[in-house]
């Protein structure tokens, strides 16, 4: 398992809102609070792209 550089998560933000991404992990993922969806961390790189966003709702009903 390989953790994300918490500087680097200072100078992200959620591609589509532009609002801040919150660092879950244990979950191995970005979420972006305003826009209710997370973004996944693979092999720790960020994949921050619109299209790869996962609404919130699908596993925090
Ligand atoms: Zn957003």
């Amino acid at each position: 398992m390989s953790f994300v550089d918490e500087k680097l998560l200072d100078l992200l933000s959620c591609p589509r809102c532009k609002g801040e991404l919150i660092y879950e992990r244990e979950k191995a993922r970005l979420v972006c609070s305003k826009g209710r969806l997370f973004y996944p961390i693979n092999d720790g790189i960020p994949v921050l792209l619109v299209d790869r966003a996962v609404s919130l709702t699908v596993d925090e009903p």
